[in-house]
């Protein structure tokens, strides 16, 4: 971590442009140490690495005008910005390496049109909010992250990948998903710019180092009344087998199916009592969303590979107890399995489509007790039916997990390292001198949640980067 800033420098010039900008809120209390973090936990690495991390203070504004007001004195200040939804990000995406100003964007929340099939939004926007206001015409986010309820969409798309219902759509990134976005650039007198996709997916997931992200556009999916099932296996084979069939049914519309495999449903169901009787203790469990009208191909299903429906609810009864299976899903999983069991960590897989059940029964027999199974069925990016792996750890050391990380590479399975906190060593794998090039257009100064992009300190080697190279835009 290079240390670029002064920060007793940081902190009083933090505090003068606080004072100088009476009109916005701004938060200076002990709040500011909760602001300043995610769920960074999750990995006992970073947990040792930025646990002590610290905003000297937090602005909330609630428009464009109170927006570009922050931003440009932090550029006249030299003031490092770090941009902040709702901080339910994984890897310490929005915790500032050093302090300086935390723009909280949760106030600048506003649909701000609808039509079928698209929406344009503001990005501090929560999920479930835009979701509630675009399905009683019909319509309804292609893809969430189980922090639906929290989490804003700026937030999805700075930090973020995909989640239920990326098995019809494929992560955020898929064409099509992300249509255009409105940037701000961090400056003494601020610019805003419209990107139209693709160029718009350069700012995609790389941590809010590129760009503020203003507004974004999104395409919307229809909304059927989703029935919810829990669905319990006694063989793992057969499990996996349903869950993948079902998953690849064309037939069968769906939103979500999530295999869980023993014996991560006893520790859910001991670390979270609202699903007692829900699940089978000591089998296997398959999470599925189905849109209601498909429930009799579901049954068909879980006929042939011998499964039992252990849970049942209807979209009335799901909205009427306001629970829903979904947060028991995704990095849901992680969250309640480490309340039950505090060695746990784990990370985040890609198999290889059309190898993946395969490549997941190999990794399970190699791997043992140690690495507990946890996969969610998506379509890659192309198109192609696959599942991504969750996968719970008993955690011992740093060099067994990597170990374990690399055992997954060397069977072929790709790994987004959820234990690192610099772009490039996460998913984006390398250096991606289009991203470096969109930064030099927003973040001149480099005062973009400084030290978390690798490329910005090594832009003089890759000199001015020419027009997006789409070739080299993140995959998963
Ligand atoms: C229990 C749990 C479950 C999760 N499940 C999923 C899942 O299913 N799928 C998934 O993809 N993720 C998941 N996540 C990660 C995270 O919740 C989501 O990615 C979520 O969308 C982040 O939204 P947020 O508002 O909390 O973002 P934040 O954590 O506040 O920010 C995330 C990143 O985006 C940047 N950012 C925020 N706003 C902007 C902006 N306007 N412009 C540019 N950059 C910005 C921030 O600087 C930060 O780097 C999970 C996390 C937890 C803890």
């Amino acid at each position: 971590m290079k240390a670029e800033f002064d920060r007793t420098r940081t902190l009083q010039r933090s505090a003068e442009l606080a004072a100088s900008l009476p009109a916005i809120e701004w938060i200076t209390d002990s709040r500011v140490e909760r602001l300043s973090q995610d769920f960074y936990w999750f990995s006992p690495v970073l947990k040792r690495q930025l646990g002590e991390l610290r905003a000297d203070a937090v602005a909330r504004p609630r428009t464009e005008d109170e927006i570009r007001a922050v931003v440009a004195g932090c550029a006249r200040q030299g003031l490092p910005i770090t941009l902040r939804g709702s901080g339910t990000g994984n890897y310490g995406q929005c915790m500032p390496l050093h302090g300086g100003v935390i723009l909280d964007l949760s106030a600048y929340n506003q649909l701000l049109w609808s039509r079928p099939g698209v929406a344009r939004a503001q990005a501090g926007m929560r999920m479930i909010e835009l979701d509630r206001q675009t399905q009683p015409a019909g319509w309804e986010l292609r893809c969430v992250p189980s922090t639906f309820r929290s989490a804003t969409i700026g937030g999805l798309y700075g930090g973020g990948f995909g989640g239920v219902g990326s098995i019809n759509f494929g992560p955020l990134a898929s064409t099509g998903n992300v249509l255009g976005i409105k940037a701000m650039s961090i400056e003494p007198e601020p610019r805003t710019e419209e990107l139209r996709a693709p160029e718009a997916l350069l700012l995609h997931h790389v941590y809010g180092t590129n760009g503020l992200v203003l507004e974004i556009e999104m395409g919307l999916a229809p909304a059927h009344p989703w029935l919810e099932a829990i669905v319990c296996f006694e063989g793992f084979d057969a499990a996996i087998e349903f869950a993948n069939t079902l998953a690849g049914a064309p037939g069968l519309v769906k939103k979500s199916v999530t295999l869980l495999a023993s014996p991560i449903p006893d520790l859910l169901l001991q670390a979270a009592p609202p699903l007692a009787g829900s699940m089978t203790p000591g089998g296997h469990a398959v999470f599925v969303l189905v849109a209601e009208f498909a429930e009799p191909g579901l049954l068909q299903l879980v006929r042939e590979f011998g499964g039992t429906v252990t849970l049942r609810k209807t979209a009335a009864e799901v909205r009427a107890s306001n629970r829903t299976i979904v947060e028991y899903t995704w990095n849901h999983t992680t969250l309640h399995a480490m309340k039950a069991d505090k060695g746990l960590t784990y990370i985040q897989s890609g198999f290889q489509p059309g190898q993946h059940v395969q490549q997941a029964k190999t990794m399970r027999a190699l791997l043992g007790d140690e690495v507990l199974v946890h996969l969610e069925f998506i379509r890659t990016k192309e198109g192609a039916m696959n599942c991504s792996g969750l996968q719970l750890i008993r955690y011992t050391t740093d060099e067994r997990l990597n170990a374990i990380m690399q055992a997954h590479r060397d069977h072929g399975v790709f790994i987004a390292n959820p234990h690192v906190y610099i772009v490039e060593d996460g998913k984006q794998g390398q250096i991606n001198p289009d991203v470096v090039a969109v930064k030099r257009r927003f973040d001149p100064q480099g005062l973009l949640n400084p030290g978390k992009l690798r490329g910005w300190d090594q832009r003089d080697r890759l000199g001015e980067a020419g027009a997006p190279a789409l070739a080299t835009l993140p995959r998963f």
